[in-house]
Parts: structure tokens; C-alpha cells; sequence
């Protein structure tokens, strides 16, 4: 499962708060973003497509003793970002304002996979997501703590 390219990274819900971008100012958030795309040369991290990106929290989940670990920043295209945030995406698109097939579709051309893959994936990742989402989370900034700080 691991070996995919692009895979769905669902934020616990008792931690959507708690994320970098709220924990700094406008200004400092914007240097990370420009710094982000700038490093991944404008180019989606993942797929490597250039033009419109956002900037994607990487988070490591530690299981054991529910601490959550920023470990830095990747450039991702809107697709990949929609995969991202599959719960979100699904969202969007019950709200007729995304097209789903369409992030099924990235998904599957990027991972090279069909549609079993994904669907797996989604459950897997759905699964993880309603375990984390029942505990709070201790919310470690690493090495961007001191940023956070001086907000
Ligand atoms: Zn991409």
C-alpha cells in the first residue's frame, strides 16, 4: 500500500485547528508557501504539474502516544491536493462544486493503478482517520515551533 505515489492523508478531526497555518501570521505563512513553491520549482511535488499549486502540511502520527509531528512542506497541484483531503473532496463534490471522478481519475493515472487500488486505499486511510479522530492530539511544531511563537 505504502508503494503508492499519491496517497489520501486524512488530519484527525479533533485536530483541524491545530495546523501550521493558523499557528503563524498571514505574512509568515505566506513566506512558507512562496518557499515551498520556490523549492519544489513551481511544480506540483507529487505529479510534478506546474501552474496553479498550494502549499500541503506534511504531518507524521505518532499512534502510540498521539503526538502529531510537522515535518515540513510540500508543493502539491490542486489534484493531488484533492487527494489529499478526500473527505473534503467529497464534500466539494456533494456540493456540486468538485468532480469527483475526476480526483478518482489523478489518482489512479499518478499511482498507475485501478479503480480496487484506490477504493482500498480510501477505506484504509477512512478507517485510520475515524481511529485518530477519537483521541487528542499533542500538536509538536519541530523545528517551525519558533515561528509559531513569535506570532
Ligand atoms: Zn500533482
Amino acid at each position: 500500500m505504502s508503494a503508492l505515489k499519491l496517497t489520501v492523508e486524512l488530519v484527525p478531526r479533533t485536530s483541524w485547528y491545530s495546523n501550521m497555518r493558523s499557528a503563524v501570521s498571514k505574512d509568515d505563512w505566506d513566506k512558507i508557501r512562496k518557499q515551498t513553491y520556490a523549492a519544489f520549482g513551481h511544480r506540483c511535488g507529487i505529479c510534478q504539474t506546474s501552474g496553479m499549486i498550494h502549499c500541503h502540511e506534511i504531518w507524521h502520527y505518532d499512534d502510540e502516544n498521539y503526538v502529531q509531528t510537522l515535518e515540513g512542506f510540500i508543493a502539491l497541484c490542486e489534484w493531488c491536493h484533492h487527494v489529499k483531503h478526500i473527505g473534503l473532496a467529497g464534500i466539494l463534490a456533494d456540493e456540486g462544486k468538485l468532480d469527483y471522478e475526476k480526483v478518482v481519475e489523478h489518482f489512479m493515472q499518478v499511482n498507475v493503478c485501478d479503480r480496487l487500488t484506490f477504493e482500498k486505499h480510501v477505506a484504509l486511510a477512512l478507517r485510520r482517520y475515524r481511529k485518530r479522530s477519537m483521541y487528542q492530539w499533542k500538536v509538536e511544531l519541530g523545528i517551525y515551533k519558533d515561528m509559531a511563537k513569535g506570532r
